[in-house]
């Protein structure tokens, strides 16, 4: 009994998506049931009351009920009150039947009628009762009529009225009909309802689908982040419960961006399907082999006792991706970088795992790439205070924690201090002074670099402006300009602001770049340092010697000092101060040849001093003369000078 009523009440709910098509489903019904309602309207009104003389009162009275839903149907089609006003008016009409002694025409039929519909697509136990109320109303009448009974005479009184055997014969006629009815609205109810559950099933499908989808990438098919994720919980139950060991291995492939810009994302594309396949087929069955981004993957190893069974895997892998490629008709040499971390010995926590085998990844990169690296807790430790100085930098800068220090660059004919080369430090307010080395490379990988850049240029403007005011009006300063600064900022702007602002010459002020720049940016490098060369800042080519500087981008950029790197300097030693030192000698003459001012840089013994002047080297700087030094100390020494 307890199915047979949850059986009843399980029907499928309408769905959301489908609310639409109902809507447009009751707008059907609505029509028929105004159809009938008007047939009513007229039966009861006109055509069966001609007899009795009634049909002013009725019809007059109908027509009131009648009008107002006619009129409201452009209003109110589909909505369910609207439906349910319909059906309690036909029901009114009934009752008039039955008023005006017509219980001959069965008029309850309509009402079932409606209630099927009024109930089509939602419930069939509305039916069920209907059924029932028409059986046991035939029923009781029949009975009362078969055997002219009278329960409380008033019943009988009206559907007395001129019943015969011949009524009961139609009255059963009726109920078969009626019953007909009902059982085909049921039926389609059913079949509604079975499609309704296909619907289900093919939205459960489609889930499904949206479920894979959503757990894999879709151009190399292999499982994504997600499902990395979802995955590694059992993984994690699995090691605990076997005690053994799983290692999350990240992968980066090198230089993929270089391959995407150049030759096409297309080809990048198919590169990183080819890239899944070598991992795919390289590994072990149960590895994890998933894509969590661009051109980074996650292989999860997992099962083993001890470290050493990774090693030959990941060499294997790096092998592998060594071997060229043919894409597109593109021959490339690929290379990947892979961190490894591995649980329980780094940790235990999934999360710090997958940081931990980033944080590796970045190390091996950091070691030329084509390489791998296990996590240590060192690189976490050196990591998390890369990342302190990192979020410290932006404090410091508006605690004005930065300064600008001068190291005297000096002539090497008549040993006067013709300039300096500003260099910055920070003057932290707990741990003293901290040197470039440490955080320039730090601010350059989080672009913080620009807003260091852009205060070296007003800082050493505003001290160029200061050292005139003191009649030192022939210093040359230069400032350090990072490769990011000729991508991103306002360099030249910059630099003209400044100039005019503090109105100073701009031949007192020079830039140092590294060949990297040329190198990388060509064109677009060339460009601003020809714009800056024209606003008469001088161009330093720092570190010469240590890069590709080739002669061809010597001539092409316009540069007009070259500062040979210290590197050098430390070529020339005491001993051979009788043998050359044949770089140097090289770098000197091809400075004169091209008509180039030439700065050693890192001079510390007189030695050097003197072996450079006497090779016509123009300017030296260095410990020998003078470590860089803050303004006040660098306006002392001019002073005495
Ligand atoms: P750099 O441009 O090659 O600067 C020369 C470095 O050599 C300076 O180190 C200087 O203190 C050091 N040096 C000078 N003479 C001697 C010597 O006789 N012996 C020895 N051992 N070292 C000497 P510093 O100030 O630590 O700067 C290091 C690097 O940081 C600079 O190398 C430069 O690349 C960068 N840097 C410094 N200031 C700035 C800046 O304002 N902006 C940018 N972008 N980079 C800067
Ligand atoms: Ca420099
Ligand atoms: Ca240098």
């Amino acid at each position: 009994m307890r199915q047979i009523i949850n059986y009843l009440f399980s029907y499928p709910k309408i769905p959301e998506f489908a609310k639409n098509s109902f809507k447009l489903f009751n707008i059907e019904s609505d029509k028929v049931m105004i159809g009938l309602l008007i047939l009513q309207w007229f039966i009861s009104t006109f055509v069966t009351s001609i007899q009795y003389n009634t049909y002013f009162y009725g019809f007059f009275g109908g027509a009131l009920i009648v009008l107002p839903i006619l009129f409201l149907y452009p209003f109110f089609k589909g909505d369910k009150y609207y439906r349910y006003f319909i059906a309690m008016a036909m029901m009114l009409f009934s009752i008039i039947f039955i008023q005006q002694y017509l219980g001959r025409i069965e008029m309850h039929f309509h009402i079932f009628i409606v209630m099927a519909i009024l109930t089509l697509y939602k419930d069939i136990f509305p039916l069920l009762i209907a059924a029932a109320t028409t059986l046991l109303h035939h029923l009781i009448f029949n009975y009362l009529q078969l055997y002219e009974v009278s329960l409380f005479d008033m019943p009988v009184m009206i559907f007395n009225y001129g019943c015969g055997f011949d009524i009961v014969i139609l009255h059963a006629i009726f109920v078969l009909s009626e019953l007909a009815v009902l059982g085909y609205i049921i039926r389609i109810q059913r079949e509604h309802q079975i499609s309704l559950n296909i619907t289900q099933n093919q939205i459960n499908e489609l889930n499904h689908e949206l479920e894979y989808t959503s757990l894999h990438d879709s151009l190399t098919g292999l499982p994504n982040r997600l499902y990395l994720r979802q995955q590694l919980k059992g993984i994690k139950q699995g090691a605990i419960k076997n005690g053994d060991k799983f290692a999350i291995i990240f992968l980066d492939l090198d230089h993929f961006k270089n391959i995407n810009d150049t030759l096409g994302h297309d080809v990048g594309d198919t590169l990183l399907k080819t890239v899944a396949n070598i991992l795919r087929t390289n590994v072990t069955e149960n590895a994890l082999v998933t894509r969590i981004g661009g051109d980074e993957f996650i292989i999860v190893l997992s099962g083993f006792n001890h470290v050493d069974y990774l090693l030959p895997v990941i060499t294997e892998l790096l092998k592998e991706f060594r071997k060229e490629l043919f894409i597109k008709g593109y021959s490339l040499r690929l290379s990947a970088s892979m961190g490894v971390s591995i649980y329980p010995d780094d940790s235990t926590s999934v999360r710090e795992l997958m940081k931990y085998a980033d944080i590796a990844m970045y190390k091996a990169k950091a070691d030329g790439r084509d390489n791998f690296s296990f996590f240590t807790q060192t690189l976490n430790k050196k990591i998390h205070s890369e990342v302190d100085i990192i979020n410290d930098m932006q404090r410091a800068f508006y605690d004005n924690e930065f300064k600008l220090y001068y190291q005297p660059k000096v002539d090497t004919k008549s040993k006067k201090i013709i300039g300096a080369e500003a260099l910055i430090r920070w003057h932290h307010h707990t741990k003293g002074i901290i040197g470039p080395n440490i955080f320039i490379p730090l601010a350059e990988s989080t672009g913080f670099i620009l807003n260091l850049g852009s205060f070296v240029i007003k800082e050493s403007a505003r001290a160029i402006k200061r050292f005139n005011d003191l009649g030192f009006t022939d210093l040359v300063i230069s400032i350090n300009v990072s490769t990011r600064q000729f991508q991103h900022s306002d360099l030249y702007k910059d630099l003209e602001n400044e100039i005019s602002k503090n109105e100073i010459n701009p031949k007192q002020l020079a830039i140092e770049i590294t060949e990297g720049i040329m190198i990388k940016y060509v064109e677009s490098a060339l460009s601003i340092l020809e714009k800056i060369k024209i606003l008469g800042v001088s161009l330093y080519l720092d570190d010469f010697g240590t890069g590709y500087s080739s002669l061809s981008y010597l001539k092409k950029f316009p540069i007009d000092t070259l500062k040979i790197d210290k590197s050098f300097v430390d070529d020339i030693s005491s001993d051979n101060i009788k043998n050359e030192s044949l770089l140097i000698n090289t770098i000197l003459e091809m400075g004169k040849s091209l008509k180039l001012t030439v700065i050693a840089e890192g001079v510390e013994e007189e030695y050097q001093f003197n072996y450079l002047r006497d090779k016509g080297c123009d300017i030296i700087q260095g410990y020998y003369f003078a470590k860089p030094m803050c303004e006040e100390d660098f306006i002392e020494l001019l002073k005495k000078e």
